[in-house]
């Protein structure tokens, strides 16, 4: 399990979570920011300062953004 960023990002970056994460799991790609799953220790310290509320844990990502699961699964191949 891990948290996902989706679609707000895209465009914004503020990379607030960047800062915040405690074991440095976040990424920046291209358009967004991603989270490595395999770093992620599910603090959700990320999730309480994303400025547009791009990140959830990936069981509540709303049905609307759950492609971007994939998306960043894809990051990480
Ligand atoms: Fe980093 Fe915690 Fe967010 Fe995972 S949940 S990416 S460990 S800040």
């Amino acid at each position: 399990m891990a948290f996902i960023i989706t679609s707000p990002c895209i465009g914004e970056k503020a990379a607030d979570c960047v800062e915040t994460c405690p074991v440095d799991a976040i990424h920046e790609g291209e358009d967004q920011y991603y989270i490595d799953p395999d770093t992620c220790i599910d603090c959700g310290a990320c999730e309480a300062v994303c400025p547009v509320a791009a990140i959830f844990q990936e069981d509540f990502v709303p049905d609307e953004e759950k492609s971007f699961i994939q998306k960043n699964a894809d990051f990480f191949k």
